[in-house]
């Protein structure tokens, strides 16, 4: 085979790692996106170093007992791939993950050596997120941060009793020992940074995680318990979550019956956001009443119906976390009504103004001395809300589809 087949067999490989803002739509394109530590959109080749797997994981097109086109590429290969496409503009980085070669601490190797040689050699300038093999060592695990602008070690499952089911040669310390150390380096790098500016940067885009939804039994509510944890205690910039697709038979499998939950996963993102930037807890948002999310309804406009006794909000004399909980205020609507408020009581028309939206958020306010939907309330007529933001997320456009740049080399 030569390199560019390869890249045909390993790009085709990788597109079901969601790990990267583009999720697993970069499809055979080679391409996906992620942000870089200063908030820039870039592509990358996305890639696989190998799809020689020596093991056998239940949901993994590339486990060893499934019969598909294998590759892997020499370092050298890999380089000069990536540098080919690199100065001819095509891409702006790499994102390099791997089958598990004849060990962990094998294919982790080669890796590394992958991401030294664009940066010493090359001078490659450009942005490299890598997988880190969960068992691989802890010097390498410590290489891959000190070359590599993103790492992430997957989760892969969302319980332990999952793993062991569907990835028996994966144990759940093998994979939180390397997120755990490159957590801790993480903040330690950032803590010497912010004392000198010439301390060595280590994976200064942070460090994430995938997890895999619908192949297991969990709920919504142990998934975001787990993904809570995870950003308290391993210094995690996201977990992406991605939804199970199908693609080998296998009896400890379920076979979903109106294709890949995708919907869930969209409203597991949308609440995992709620975690991250609005204050919300997971136990907030799910308990063990109500499980898994509303698939119909966004996780937010969802907890606001559950709790009709926060409401109404006085936009005029909430906090600004109080004011994070009102369906149709965002962070940035929030903040400006802190700001306008200062000069004078907001009205209606000074809301629409600062940009909330107010077909969602009319119902659960009140301000300029009124209430702004007079008719019905949240805390009155909670099923009558609940159909009307129905038919206001039912009347949004359809987000328009993204195109994806296709490599030279692949179909
Ligand atoms: S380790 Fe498991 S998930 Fe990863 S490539 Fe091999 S079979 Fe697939």
């Amino acid at each position: 085979m030569d390199t560019l087949e390869k890249l045909e067999v390993l790009a085709g490989s990788a597109r079901y790692d969601a790990s990267c803002a583009s999720g697993g739509s970069a499809g055979n394109s080679g391409v996906c996106h992620s942000w870089s530590d200063d908030g820039r959109c870039v592509s990358l080749l996305k890639v696989l170093l190998s799809n020689e797997c020596s093991y056998d994981c239940a949901y993994c097109l590339n486990r060893s007992s499934n019969s598909v086109r294998r590759a892997t590429f020499t370092v050298e290969e890999l380089v000069g791939l990536v540098m080919r496409f690199y100065r001819r503009n095509y891409i702006e980085g790499l994102f390099l993950s791997s089958a598990v070669l004849r060990s962990p601490d094998e294919t982790m190797a080669r890796m590394v050596s992958v991401a030294e040689r664009l940066r010493t050699r090359e001078r490659f300038g450009g942005y490299i997120h890598m997988k880190v093999i969960p068992g691989s060592s802890p010097a390498l695990v410590q290489r891959a941060g000190e070359v590599a602008d993103r790492v992430s070690v997957n989760i892969e499952l969302p319980s332990s009793g999952s793993l062991s089911r569907l990835a028996p040669q994966k144990d759940r310390n093998a994979i939180l020992g390397p997120m755990s150390q490159l957590g801790r380096t993480i903040g330690e790098r950032v803590a010497d940074r912010r004392r000198s500016r010439r301390a060595p940067r280590f994976a200064p885009a942070g460090q994430s995680t995938q997890m895999i939804i619908g192949a297991s039994p969990e709920s919504d509510r142990q998934i975001l318990l787990l993904s809570e944890a995870l950003y308290g205690r391993m210094n995690l910039r996201r977990v992406y979550y991605s939804a199970y697709v199908p693609v080998v038979s296998d009896n400890r499998l379920p076979v979903p019956a109106s294709g890949p939950p995708l919907q869930r996963e969209h409203r597991l993102y949308q609440a995992d956001w709620l975690l991250r930037n609005y204050g919300f807890s997971a136990a907030e948002l799910l308990d063990d009443t109500a499980p898994f999310l509303d698939e119909e309804l966004d996780p937010k406009a969802a907890w606001a119906l559950r709790h009709p006794e926060y409401f109404p909000v006085d936009i005029n004399r909430a906090d600004y976390g109080v004011l994070l909980r009102v369906p149709g205020i965002g962070v940035t609507s929030a903040r400006r009504i802190l700001s306008a408020r200062r000069f004078a009581m907001l009205d209606v028309d000074g809301l629409k103004k600062i940009g909330v939206v107010l077909k969602r958020a009319r119902y659960f306010i009140v301000c300029g001395g009124g209430v702004v939907q007079r008719d019905v309330m949240v805390d009155e007529r909670p099923s009558v809300v609940r159909r009307r933001l129905l038919e206001a997320c039912n009347a949004l456009p359809a987000p328009a589809a993204s195109r994806q740049l296709v490599l030279p080399g692949l179909r």
